[in-house]
């Protein structure tokens, strides 16, 4: 739902207790293994940690304020903040926005786990199809090209011992 703002009101974020510097969150590769899920089972094991999926994209998101934000909700750092701060606007921001469109929205580790189990087993099944295929293909033609699977450079979360 949109919000509006009183007439009176000249700074948009007046009235907003600064929503937009209470969480960071960043796009990731979207989790295709069984190790991929895994690991985003390892990031919802922690405390104030979402995950979420928009438009397709896959994004991991801590809920926890800027070290910068004052009690007053304003920038502790207003002239130096970083560029992502300066090019974030009230136009559809986290207060001035509409309800938030997740395709996916997971909070417990649990709910991974579940939505991968059911993601991994349709994988299976459309591979073990692909297969059956294949094996017709060959052999009616006997000409069945080898290939690889796609190669990604998927960093690895590395965690610390
Ligand atoms: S940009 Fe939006 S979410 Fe951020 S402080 Fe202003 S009104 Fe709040
Ligand atoms: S640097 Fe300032 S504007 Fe940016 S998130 Fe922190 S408090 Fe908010």
């Amino acid at each position: 739902m949109k919000l509006t703002m009183p007439k009176d009101v000249k700074n948009l974020c007046e009235q907003c207790a600064a929503l937009c510097c209470r969480y960071f969150a960043f796009e990731i590769d979207k989790p295709r293994t069984k190790r991929d899920f895994d690991d985003l089972r390892w990031y919802l094991l922690h405390e104030d940690c979402i995950i979420f999926v928009e438009d397709g994209d896959w994004y991991v998101q801590i809920n926890r304020p800027c070290k910068a934000l004052r009690s007053d909700n304003r920038c502790g750092i207003y002239e130096t903040r970083p560029a992502i701060c300066r090019a974030y606007s009230t136009k559809g921001c986290d207060y001035h926005g509409d309800e938030y469109d997740y395709e996916q929205l997971f909070v417990e580790a649990e709910q991974i786990a579940e939505y991968a189990k059911q993601y991994l087993s349709k994988q299976r099944k459309r591979k073990a199809a692909r297969r059956k295929t294949a094996t017709t293909t060959v052999r009616k033609t006997s000409r069945a090209r080898k290939t690889t699977g796609k190669v990604t450079n998927a960093p690895r979360l590395l965690k610390s011992a």
